[in-house]
C-alpha cells in the first residue's frame, strides 16, 4: 500500500488546535508564551511524542522532535510557528508546524527510515506581537540572541523576555546552550501561507520562495508642547501629531517614490498624547516597520526616513528621537534546495513560480546555518495577520506532499 499525506489527519490537527486561543469572532489569538500559546504548545509536544519523536525543549522553549535515520548525521530540520498575532487565524505558521508532524507520521506508515535523521521544530515566538522582536526561537536556535538580550526586551506590561520565560518553565539562563550551528544541520525546510494575494492571483497552488525581505524597525517619539486648542495661535505651536503626520507621509513617498522598487514601509501604530479634543498633542509615540528584499535598498530607504525625521524636528521645533527595534539582513535561500524543490514539484506535475517573501520567516535566521528551502501555498483573498486568514485543505495538502518528498530527497543525502 502506498502511503502519503493524510488530508483527515491534518484536518483533526487543525481542529485540535483551533481549541486554543479561539474567538467568538472567528479569529485567534495566540500571542507568545500566553497561556494559549503554551497549552498549544502542550498539545503540540504530546503529538509529536504520539509520533514517536524524541522530544527536547530549548532555553527559549523552541519544541525539537527528532526522528533518527540510519546513520548518525546532521538531520534534515522542518519548522515553523503555533504562535499567532493578536485576532489572527489558525494558519499562520500551524501549516508548517502540522504538515511536518504528518509527514513524520507518514515515514511511520511506511515504516521508511531515511538515511539522515529528520527532526521537527516549533519555534517559539515568532510574532513580533508581544516583544516588538520577531523569530525569537529562531534566533536563539542560530545565537543571534544573547541573556542581556532577553533581559532587555519588555512587553506591553513590562514583562522582560527573561521572565517570561523563567514563568512559562523554561530555562533562559541556558540561551547560549540553545544555538546549533553549521556542522549539525543538513538542510531546513519551512512550509508556510502565502500571506499575500500572488498564488491566488495566478490561480497556482505552490509557491517556491527565492529570497526573504527583511524588517528595519524604529520606535519613535515625537515631543513637542501640550497647549490650549483654543487659546494657542497656529504659529506658535509644538503640536508632535502634525510632526508625526508629515513623517507618515514621508514614509509612504519614500518607499514609493526614492527607494527600490520592492521596498515597502508602515507606520502601524501612533499613540497620540493626551489625545483629547481641546489639547494641541504634545507628544506622539509611533512604529516604523521598512522591507525589502534588497539590502542596499532597505538602507537607502532607512537613510531617507532618519534624514526626514531630523527635517521635520528642525522645521517643527519638535524633538524627535528613535530606537532601532530590529535591523535584519534580507536574505536569498539555497539555490541548491530551490533546484531540489522545483525537481520534485515536477516530479509530482506541480505548477509552481518562483517568488520572493515579503514577510519574515524563521527561515531566514535559519538561513545563517544551513541551507534554506521554503514553499507557500495560497492564502484566499491574500488575506493574513487578521481573523478571516484562511488556507484551502486541498492547497495545504499539495504543500505537504512536495514538502514530504523534498525532505525524504534531502534525507537520502
Ligand atoms: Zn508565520
Amino acid at each position: 500500500m502506498y502511503f502519503c499525506c493524510r488530508r483527515d489527519r491534518l484536518e483533526k490537527d487543525f481542529a485540535e488546535l483551533a481549541q486554543f486561543g479561539s474567538l467568538e469572532n472567528g479569529g485567534f489569538t495566540r500571542v507568545a508564551y500566553s497561556l494559549e500559546d503554551l497549552a498549544a504548545r502542550g498539545w503540540l509536544q504530546e503529538k509529536m511524542e504520539d509520533a514517536g519523536l524524541q522530544v527536547v525543549v530549548d532555553a527559549v522553549g523552541n519544541i525539537r522532535g527528532q526522528r533518527p535515520g540510519q546513520e548518525d548525521l546532521p538531520p534534515v530540520m522542518l519548522g515553523s510557528h503555533l504562535d499567532t498575532v493578536p485576532e489572527g487565524g489558525n494558519y499562520d505558521g500551524s501549516v508548517g508546524i502540522l504538515a511536518a508532524l504528518e509527514i513524520i507520521r507518514v515515514l511511520n506508515d511506511r515504516e521508511q527510515v531515511t538515511k539522515r535523521p529528520i527532526e521537527v521544530v516549533n519555534f517559539s515566538a515568532e510574532e513580533s506581537s508581544r516583544f516588538g522582536v520577531a523569530t525569537i526561537g529562531s534566533k536563539a536556535l542560530t545565537g543571534k540572541l544573547d541573556l542581556k538580550t532577553l533581559k532587555s526586551l519588555t512587553d506591553s506590561d513590562g514583562f522582560t523576555l527573561y521572565d517570561t520565560l523563567r514563568e512559562s518553565g523554561y530555562h533562559p539562563e541556558n540561551i547560549q546552550y540553545s544555538s546549533l550551528s553549521r556542522e549539525n544541520v543538513h538542510a531546513f525546510l519551512e512550509l508556510h501561507i502565502e500571506q499575500g494575494p500572488v498564488l491566488e492571483e495566478k490561480e497556482c497552488p505552490i509557491g517556491l520562495v527565492s529570497s526573504i525581505a527583511a524588517p528595519t524597525r524604529f520606535n519613535v517619539v515625537i515631543s513637542g508642547r501640550s497647549d490650549h486648542s483654543g487659546n494657542t495661535p497656529m504659529a506658535m505651536r509644538k503640536d508632535a501629531l502634525v510632526g508625526a503626520s508629515e513623517l507618515v507621509l514621508g514614509v509612504e513617498n519614500i518607499a514609493t517614490e526614492a527607494a527600490g522598487k520592492d521596498t515597502v514601509a508602515t507606520v502601524g501604530y501612533l499613540k497620540v498624547s493626551p489625545g483629547v479634543m481641546n489639547v494641541v498633542p504634545g507628544r506622539v509615540e509611533l512604529g516604523i516597520d521598512i522591507r525589502d528584499i534588497s539590502c542596499s535598498d532597505k538602507n537607502k530607504a532607512v537613510k531617507a526616513v532618519t534624514e526626514l525625521m531630523t527635517q521635520i524636528a528642525a522645521k517643527r521645533g519638535l524633538d524627535i528621537s528613535w530606537k532601532k527595534l530590529c535591523d535584519d539582513t534580507p536574505v536569498e535561500l539555497s539555490k541548491r534546495i530551490m533546484t531540489s524543490l522545483e525537481t520534485v514539484a515536477k516530479q509530482n506535475n506541480m505548477s509552481f513560480i518562483k517568488m520572493p517573501s515579503g514577510a519574515g520567516h524563521d527561515a531566514m535566521n535559519m538561513a545563517s546555518i544551513t541551507d534554506v528551502g521554503m514553499i507557500f501555498v495560497p492564502s484566499v483573498g491574500g488575506v493574513s495577520h487578521n481573523i478571516k486568514e484562511y488556507s484551502r485543505m486541498e492547497d495545504i495538502c499539495i504543500g505537504a506532499k512536495l514538502l514530504l518528498d523534498a525532505t525524504v530527497r534531502l534525507a537520502e543525502e
